[in-house]
């Protein structure tokens, strides 16, 4: 009986897969927040490395994944495949359940496999600090880990709420040499701004986009990065998707349908587009299932429009399903999965129907973790416990209909982090927080006019 594949390090995937190069239609242009035309390098020098905006607007298949970064992903990949026996016996059904961990990397989830390649071509072109976000502190420790390989000064800005209440991440992030700075912070001009006007303020991911943006345009040696979103981002994501296929195929098996759970749509990418690009090659066809949190559904109820991607309204105008760049999600526990908008891919895949986004409530991806670590024995992120929700859902139709067919999903990370919100759970303190309309109607209302 096969539980577990693992390739070995030679049969690592050596490049990234671009689903650009296989796209049915071309992705609409990114717009300059003032101008609203169609942004060139020149707009995205100041944030980015060359090579990374080249590779945001590249049509290659491939890139080869740099030896260096290959030599660091070793250190945790190729990550294992698992086939979900006991799940299958506990839910009962005919379908094959099969799921990727990407929970081995350094700091337990799937951030790492961009972050090292990101901090590798700033390295290349001298770039001596990077500035970001993080919110629970998955990205900035992620990050953290990455830019110590290269030697990297790094300054993340994290959300007060999380600093304060989530001090692991943040020393996990000073293991590695990071400085981690509680947002809003005294050290930027937004920052000053925001506190003069509410020295309470607990903060928000859009505004520590902004302090991250802020300090890296005022230096010269000094870049942004950012965990999620962004084409390259979903392109370096794919040495998951990539690996699966092969672990698959030395079982001879292959899916009928792809889970994951989708925050800025990167982990979802990951697995997925490799195996999308391949039908649209083949003129073959795949079930392809994004999960997100009911309290922040910006694939099921938002609107596929242009949008800013931080609430200080800073950033270029990506054509995306949003909720609004001024909506703020009420507080649940998967912090990945809070963002106001979604992967200009994913979203674009999505309103050409390849994709089909499903949205479930804090309690029921709860419940369905608690069910998949007790069966399987790792004890999946919150936002991971999404993927396990959408997965058992479809195995369970499976059941229904008495289909064979066979589940692929992403098990993002494990929740050793994260046990406070098990805790709440066990506890009865967690509580189904749905999205209100008004405040998504309201936030639409503000959308940017494109022409
Ligand atoms: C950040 C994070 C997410 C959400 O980001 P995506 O870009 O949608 O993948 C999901 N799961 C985990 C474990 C995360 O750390």
């Amino acid at each position: 009986m096969i539980i577990k594949t693992q390739l070995s390090e030679k049969e690592m995937p050596e490049k990234f897969y671009n689903i650009s190069a296989d796209l049915p239609e071309p992705l609409p242009p990114v717009l300059h927040p003032g101008r609203k035309d169609p942004v060139g390098p020149d707009d995205l020098s100041p944030l980015f490395p060359m090579e990374l905006i080249g590779q945001e607007v590249s049509q290659d298949r491939y890139i080869d994944i740099p030896e260096e970064v290959q030599d660091i992903y070793k250190l945790y990949r190729p990550s294992p495949l698992y086939r979900a026996r006991n799940l299958e016996k506990v839910l009962d059904t005919p379908a094959k359940i099969f799921y990727k961990y990407e929970g081995v990397s350094p700091t337990g989830s799937h951030k790492p496999n961009t972050a090292i390649p990101q901090a590798y071509y700033n390295k290349q072109e001298g770039v001596e600090k990077l500035t970001t976000e993080t919110g629970a502190g998955q990205w900035g420790s992620s990050l953290a880990f990455a830019c110590s390989k290269f030697g990297i000064d790094l300054d993340v800005y994290m959300v007060k709420v999380s600093y304060n209440q989530k001090p692991y991440r943040r020393a996990l992030m000073e293991t590695f040499g990071a400085r981690c700075i509680a947002s809003p912070s005294i050290e930027t001009e937004i920052g000053q701004k925001i506190l003069a006007e509410n020295p309470e303020s607990t903060g928000s991911l859009g505004i520590a986009i902004s302090e991250a943006v802020e300090q890296c345009v005022k230096s010269d040696s000094t870049k942004y990065a950012l965990g999620s979103v962004l084409n390259h981002v979903l392109t370096h994501q794919t040495i998951i998707g990539q690996e699966a296929m092969s672990q698959l195929e030395k079982q001879d098996e292959y899916p009928d349908i792809i889970v994951g759970c989708t925050g800025g749509g990167s982990n979802f990418a990951g697995i997925a587009l490799p195996f999308l690009g391949k039908s649209f090659r083949d003129n073959s066809s795949i079930e392809l299932k994004a999960i997100e949190p009911s309290a922040c559904p910006s694939l099921t109820k938002g609107k596929y429009a242009y949008d800013f991607g931080d609430t200080g309204k800073m950033t270029p105008l990506t054509k995306m399903h949003t909720l609004g760049s001024e909506f703020v999600p009420s507080g649940f526990h998967a912090g990945g999965l809070r963002y106001h908008g979604m992967a200009p891919i994913i979203s674009h895949l999505t309103n050409l129907g390849y994709i089909a986004p499903e949205a479930y409530t804090q309690l029921d991806t709860f419940q369905a973790g608690v069910t998949f670590a007790k069966a399987e024995g790792i004890v999946p992120a919150p936002e991971a416990n999404h993927a396990v929700k959408g997965a058992i859902e479809a195995a369970l139709k499976c059941k229904e209909s008495g289909e064979t067919k066979t589940i692929l999903f992403n098990l993002c990370g494990h929740g050793h982090f994260d046990m406070q919100a098990y805790i709440d759970y066990f506890d009865g303190k967690l509580f189904d927080n749905k999205y209100s309309e008004s405040e998504i109607a309201m936030a639409l209302s503000g959308l940017p006019s494109v022409g």
